[in-house]
This record gives C-alpha cells, structure tokens and sequence, in this order.
C-alpha cells in the first residue's frame, strides 16, 4: 500500500536513512517493509530556540506488510495520483492561431500551455529577450538611462525577471502548481523548488530558465514576436477578430491579453474599447532595508549562519486599533537588494530581487497599508491608476528626477525629517528625502506606527539599522478586466489573465491562471 507520512522531523543534514529511520518509527515497521520513498515536502521548524532548528517532511513510501493503523494529517493512504493534462489535439486546427499578449509568467505558460495542446500561438511582447533586456536593465540601474518598451517591468519574463523569484502560493490548485514547478525544473530551476514549503529561484537563474521556456514554446510550433507591441483589439459584433501590434493587423479569434498591471496604456485603450473593466483596491507604502543578520538571528537565534539554514525571511502585520488601517509586510526578499522600477518617464516606483544565492548583506520587503476605492482621487475606473501614477511622479522628483530612489532612515522618517543616508545599504542611487511628502497621509500614518511594533517582534531589531525607500506603488492591480467562469471577457474570445487581469498575484498564481485559461479554451 502506498503511504503519505506527514510530520516526519529530521536533522537539517539528514540522509536517506535517517528519513526512513524516520519513517519506520513512525509507521512502526522495518526498513525492509518500505520501498520506493519520495519526499514531496520540506520544510523549516525553528520555532524551538534552545534547539537546532529541523527539517519538517512529508514523503510517500510504499508498504508491504499489514497496513499500519492510520492518523489524519499523519500517516494516511496516498491519493491516487491525477493524470497528467493531456487535450486531443485540435479536432480542426484553426487556421489563426492565438494570439497570447505579453511574456510574464501568465503569458509564457499560457503560450506553452496551448503549444502542448497542439495550437500554434504567437507570443507578443513589447519588450526585449532575456539578454538585450539585461543590458537596458543595467543600464538604467547604473545611469537611469530607460527604456520605455523594455525594462524591470517589461520584457521576456515580465515583472518577475528581475526578482526573488519566490514561489510562494496560497492556491491550493496542487496539480498546476506541481506542473509549472516541473516545468520550470525541465527548464534548468533547482529540483528543491518541488519540496521545499517556500521555494525561490533567483534572477540569476530566472535569466537561464525565462528564455528555455520561450525556446519550448518555439519546438510545440508556437512563434514569438519581441519588441512588438499590442495597441488594440479588433472587435466586430462583440468578439475578438485580431489584434493590432507595432502598426500591423493579425487575424485571430482568440487572444490571452497577459500585459501585467504596470501597461496602464492597455487599461486605457480596453477602458476606450469598451471591454469591461472594474477598479479594485491594492495597497501602497515603502521597502524595508535591515541587516540581512538581524533577520537570520530573530528567526534561528544562536542556530543563524548555519550553512543548511540559508537566509532568513519573514511575514509581519500589524494593526495599531480596531478600526486603523493595517500595515502588513510583502514580497520578502532575503539577502536581496532594493531596486527602481519604471516603466513610464518621469514616474519610479521601489521593488526588491535576490540572486539564488541570497548572499547579500541585507534583507528587504515591502511594508504596504491598503488602498481602498474610495481612496482613489476620481470614481473613474482607472481612478487607481491616477493615484499610483500620482505617488510616482511625486517619487521621481524627490528621488532627483533621474529615477534615482528617495530613502530615509527609519528614525528620520519618525521624526518628519531627512538626513543622509548610511553608505551600507543595497541600492547605491538614493537620494535622501522626507518620506511623509511623497507618501499619502494615511499612508505615512499607518506606516508610522505599526513599523516600530513589527520590528520590535522581529527580536527587536534596532530601529536605527532601518532603512526605507519610497515608493511601492505596484503591488497588485488596481484594475480588474472582468471574465465569465469559463475566462472569456464579454467581448467573445478574450481572455484575461494574469496579474493584470486582476485575478492573480505573484510568479505563481498567475503563471496558473496563464494555465488554466489556455486550458479552457484548448479543451472547449
Ligand atoms: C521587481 C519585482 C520583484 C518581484 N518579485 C516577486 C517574487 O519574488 N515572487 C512573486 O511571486 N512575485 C514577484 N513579483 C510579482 C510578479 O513578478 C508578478 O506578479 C508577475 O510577474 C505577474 O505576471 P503576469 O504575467 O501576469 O504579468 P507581468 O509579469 O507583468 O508580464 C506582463 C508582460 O506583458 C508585456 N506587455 C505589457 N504591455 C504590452 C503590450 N502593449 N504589448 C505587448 N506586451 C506587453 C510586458 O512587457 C510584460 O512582459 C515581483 C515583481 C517585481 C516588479
């Protein structure tokens, strides 16, 4: 009989034999009666700290002998495993391929997604490859030099490129989730990523894995098109019958629009179009700079630096009254640095990456205070987008108008004021300034009084060490493009999705949505 154990605690060095060592004691039997072991979870515990923190597996393993008693949550029979997706190929391949727009994750697996399923699609996308899109992107880290079709933002990869490359996920859709993550191991990411409870890639290794996966999309026969972008729809009698990309009209009943929540053209010219929109809160605030250490020794106590451990990431919220807004933190990013973001002139926004090593000195997240609708400066749909386009003109100014960050320490910014920076800190183009001006009240507020609070449960780490940089403005969408279950908008064979669809946020969650709208459709 085939077994899933779950709870089995092993030293962070362990081998084989100590998890079946393990297992046996758990199921009480020998190692004899077990066969065929796989660990399909791991996690770390270092919730006790006068012991060294463990590892936390589950695994399957195959029984033979008299089936031990079982305990949910524990020692329960493996669920039969799900077959694989596999549609017919199309019953009458139609003579326009689909169209997918954009090649974030939701669009790059919506492309393969339909390429396996024996569709032909062409993948649009206004910005660069992985390695032009490097050189524009260290180019305007290094002089602010930017390019406004390719950037952090825009180009092969999409928003996530240049990232942690985190692949947390709340969606409990474990088929999808297993199916990207083996994708992108075929693709050349570590095979931990199939384990371990909080996987991460890295952009060093992103800029290998992006580009094989496009290189796949081409080998199922779908085409690729860079540097080119999509300016509308064609729409006649409420359905898609093409699109309009760099000045050239392409025939097609059936378009994946994944152009990310940072192509505020695109909203514009759906909201012009007609295509139904609704706006929707997001949230806004700053990045959080610390001693990548402070991190390590709150989280593993006298257990940091150990080499098995790796670096440390936290989740903090905190809300100061019943009724105040809550400030909570975002996208960690341990041993990481902070970086500028734009993707539009004379407007900066403040994100945050790793290299799969996280072996840099500091720790950063975003610390965000929600944003409601009625926050936003107009009842406009697009009226959110006016209220980050607001806060990161405000930045760009304060950050010296050469898409330099404006940061401040910790303490200053308690005190309303600005004075110079510490010479140890990740992103070296910052410009001191007083973060209260570019933020909104209710925003530099909250922030004002739940940090101290939620460092303080961060083992107290001394305000002085923090750093903050303005400002985060694109955490999630502040627009959704509404869809029927089945994913299509009203406007026939348009189907949103991703991040800027307004359904997804994050690497994984839309890189599934991506998945499970090319799947509707390739199985309609
Ligand atoms: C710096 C940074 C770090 C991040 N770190 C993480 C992380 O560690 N983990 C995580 O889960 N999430 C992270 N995120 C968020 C994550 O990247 C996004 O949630 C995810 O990329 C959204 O995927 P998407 O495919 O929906 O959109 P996007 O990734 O935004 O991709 C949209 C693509 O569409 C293209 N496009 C836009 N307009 C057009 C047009 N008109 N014509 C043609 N193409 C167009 C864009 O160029 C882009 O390539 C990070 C984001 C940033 C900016």
């Amino acid at each position: 009989m085939r077994l899933r154990i779950s709870q089995i605690a092993v030293r962070l060095n362990y081998s084989e034999a100590d998890v079946i060592k393990a297992v046996c004691r758990q199921l009480r039997c020998k190692p004899e009666q077990l066969d065929n072991l796989e660990i399909l979870r791991r996690s770390i515990d270092a919730r006790k700290k006068d012991q060294p923190p463990k590892y936390v597996l589950t695994a399957e393993v195959d029984h033979r002998g008299k089936p031990p008693h079982q305990q949910p949550g524990r020692i329960e029979r493996a669920p039969a495993p799900v077959p694989p997706f596999s549609p017919a190929p199309p019953f009458s391949p139609s003579a326009a391929p689909p169209v997918v727009i954009g090649a974030g994750p939701a669009g790059l697996m919506a492309a393969l997604t339909l390429a396996e399923a024996g569709h032909k699609p062409l993948l649009i996308e206004r910005g660069a490859e992985t390695p032009d899109r490097e050189k524009q992107v260290a180019s305007f880290w290094n002089s602010g030099s930017l390019d406004v079709e390719s950037n952090v933002l825009y180009g092969e990869g999409g928003a996530g490129l240049f990232s942690d490359g985190k692949l947390t996920a709340r969606s409990k859709d474990r088929e999808r989730i297993r199916r990207f993550f083996e994708t992108l191991v075929s693709c050349g990411a570590h095979p931990d990523i199939l384990i371990d409870a909080m996987p991460h890639i890295g952009t060093d290794d992103l800029t290998n894995i992006i580009p094989a996966i496009r290189n796949r999309i081409w080998e199922r026969g779908g085409a690729c098109a860079f540097n080119s972008r999509f300016e509308g729809l064609i729409i006649e009698n409420g359905a898609v019958r093409g699109v309009v990309a760099s000045g050239k009209e392409i025939r097609t009943d059936a378009v994946f629009l994944a152009t990310g929540h940072s192509a505020r053209d695109v909203y514009r010219k759906l909201h012009a179009d007609g295509v139904p929109l609704e706006a929707k809160p997001f949230a806004v605030g700053v990045r959080l700079e610390i001693p990548q250490q402070r991190i390590d020794e709150a989280q593993y106590g006298k257990w940091a630096n150990h080499p098995n451990l790796g670096a440390a990431s936290f989740r903090l919220t905190r809300r100061e009254e019943n009724n105040a807004r809550r400030c909570y933190s975002f996208c960690m990013c341990p041993g990481g640095e902070v970086i500028s973001c734009a993707s539009s002139e004379g407007m900066l926004t403040s994100n945050g990456m790793s290299l799969s090593a996280r072996a840099e000195p500091f720790g950063n997240a975003a610390f965000l205070v929600p944003v409601e609708i009625s926050d936003y400066p107009s009842t406009d749909i697009l009226g959110g987008i006016a209220f980050q386009e607001e806060l990161e003109r405000k930045a760009f100014i304060a950050g010296g108008s050469n898409y330099g960050l404006p940061a401040a320490r910790l303490i200053d910014f308690l005190e309303g004021k600005c004075s110079d920076l510490p010479a140890g800190r990740s992103c070296q183009r910052a410009i001191p300034a007083v973060l209260q001006e570019l933020l909104p009240e209710f925003v530099s507020h909250t922030l004002h009084s739940a940090i101290p609070g939620m460092l303080g449960e961060l083992n107290g780490t001394p305000l002085e060490e923090a750093l903050l940089y303005a400002a985060e403005t694109r955490s999630s969408s502040p627009v959704r493009i509404l869809r029927g279950p089945g994913g299509e908008s009203e406007i026939k064979g348009l189907y949103p999705c991703g991040e800027g669809a307004g359904y997804a946020g994050g690497i994984v969650s839309s890189a599934l949505d991506g998945m499970k709208l090319a799947e509707l459709f390739a199985l309609a």
